[in-house]
């Protein structure tokens, strides 16, 4: 038995969420696996149900899970609300912190069926399939902060970049795992030639890239990784770097799969995997079965391969969209002409259709 912690949150979060639900109960039924589906309550919903985005029963229920499927947070009901009390930074951010989620994976895989819906010439996404790993507790934005007055008028304003040793090395070695698995190429991206921190994560990133003689490293420069994103895209495998870089660089590369709907990520670190789609909450569209359920459900089949071990099923899963865009089924977010337009959860039917197919009464 399999225990998740499902937290839908808001906005699209519970329309998209339960699609993914849905699909692991196909896997279920397929592959002979109990799932226990636990939902607990967070960002604005458990604000407005409980007085706060993380409720603690809501940890609780995560402590307690194998793993935790996450929808999305936020909203412009409560972007006014203290940094504290807003649904982002005191839902997924607190949530990050609490299980040491260190290392954020952002796989931007195209796949063959949209390879005309990137913004990029067709021949130079043909598939791609690029691992964006982000160093995701460390760096500028966990840094100490000041503001002090300048006696002038006006202020200094001290944002501070600091990382140590184990923490480089920890999400290196990881990218090393993940490369073993893949196409054996690691890219770590710095800024060397200015930063300090850079220099060190560059030394780190090399003597850790020694215990991995079957793996090529590269270092890359990230201004230089920024135009080589767009330019050839292809000779990337697993691209590590620090947190800002990183979530710079993972929201540029996530466009060359098509649309925001189709990115999944998974964030690991500490005992418990959390996975969520790489978009938000898209008030704009919320409540109308127009959002693309795929990121969500591509990020369920990260949690079988990473926290459940369970690899054969998540590949049945990423197949199983392959095969459902093959056939020309699109959600609003991809609709091209001759294509066959389709809410969120007839999206999910066509994907469990091909996990699980209805069985006649013989
Ligand atoms: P967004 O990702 O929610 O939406 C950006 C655009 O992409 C919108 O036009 C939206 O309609 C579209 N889009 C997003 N997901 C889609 C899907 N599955 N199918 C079809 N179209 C999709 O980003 P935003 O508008 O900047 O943010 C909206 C809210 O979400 C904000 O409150 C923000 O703070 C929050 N947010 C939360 C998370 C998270 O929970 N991890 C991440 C990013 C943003």
């Amino acid at each position: 038995m399999f225990k998740i912690a499902v937290l839908p949150g808001d906005g699209i979060g519970p329309e998209i969420t339960v699609q993914a639900v849905r699909v692991l109960e196909a896997v279920g039924r397929r592959y002979n696996h109990q799932f226990e589906f636990k939902e607990g309550l967070v960002g604005g919903a458990a604000l407005d149900a409980a007085g706060t985005p993380l409720p603690a029963e809501t940890l609780e229920l995560c402590r307690t899970s194998d793993a935790i499927l996450f929808g999305a947070v936020g909203g412009p009901k409560w972007d006014q609300l203290p940094l504290h009390l807003r649904p982002e930074t005191g839902g997924i951010l607190a949530l990050r912190k609490e299980f040491g989620l260190y290392a954020n994976l952002r796989p931007v895989k195209v796949y063959p069926a949209l390879v005309e819906a990137t913004p990029l010439k067709p021949e130079l996404v043909r598939g791609l399939d690029i691992m964006v790993l982000r160093e995701l507790t460390g760096g500028l934005y966990f840094g100490k902060k000041y503001r002090e007055p300048l006696p002038e008028g006006g202020f200094r304003v001290v944002d501070t970049l600091e990382y140590t040793t184990p923490e480089i090395e920890r999400i290196l070695r990881l990218a090393f795992e993940l490369a073993l698995k893949r196409r054996r190429k690691v890219t770590s991206v710095d800024k060397a030639n200015v930063l300090g921190s850079s220099r060190h994560w560059r030394e780190v990133a090399s003597a850790v890239g020694e215990e991995y003689p079957g793996v090529e490293l590269e270092h890359m420069y990230v201004d230089n990784c920024a135009m080589q994103l767009v330019k050839n895209p292809k000779q990337f495998d697993v691209l590590v770097t620090e947190n800002m870089f990183g979530d710079i660089l993972s929201d540029q590369a996530s466009v060359l799969a098509g649309s925001l709907g189709m990115l999944a990520s998974a964030s690991l670190g500490g005992g418990i995997g959390l996975y969520e789609p790489a978009h938000g909450t898209a008030p704009d569209i919320a409540g109308k079965q127009l959002a693309n359920p795929i990121a969500a459900i591509l990020s369920a089949a990260m949690l079988l391969r990473f926290s459940l071990n369970l690899a054969g099923e998540a590949d049945c899963i990423e197949r199983a969209v392959t095969v459902v865009l093959e056939r020309g089924y699109r959600t609003a977010d991809l609709m091209e002409e001759g294509k066959i337009q389709v809410g969120t959860a007839e999206m999910g039917d066509r994907i469990i259709e091909q996990i699980d197919p209805p069985r006649t009464l013989e």
